[in-house]
């Protein structure tokens, strides 16, 4: 079962909302992945877990990097908003997929 989160900017209040996670073992995944270059997030759907995929920001060609599911709850509240690039960011769930 994947995740619905809500990430959200506390200083502009820009929110987006990302389907994450994956259908199980085995399964399919989407992970969230953070432009290390202006901080835009996207998700992407691996055929695997194990398999690593890589692609390009679509916002300024810098490269992706996958945050591990895992980590998305410590990680998301370090990342500047990609918007105005000061306030950090505020994750919630809120809801689920299958
Ligand atoms: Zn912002
Ligand atoms: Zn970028």
């Amino acid at each position: 079962m994947g995740e619905v989160i809500e990430i959200k900017c506390q200083a502009c209040g820009r929110a987006k909302e990302y389907f994450i996670g994956g259908s199980g073992i085995g399964g399919d995944l989407t992970p969230l992945f953070r432009c290390l270059a202006c901080n835009f997030m996207e998700t992407k759907e691996k055929e695997h877990s194990s398999i690593t995929v890589t692609f390009e920001c679509p916002e300024c060609s810098a490269s992706m990097e996958e945050i591990d599911e895992d980590e998305v709850e410590n990680q998301i509240p370090k990342i500047k908003c990609f918007h105005c690039g000061e306030g950090l960011l505020r994750y919630r769930n809120i809801g689920w997929w299958d």
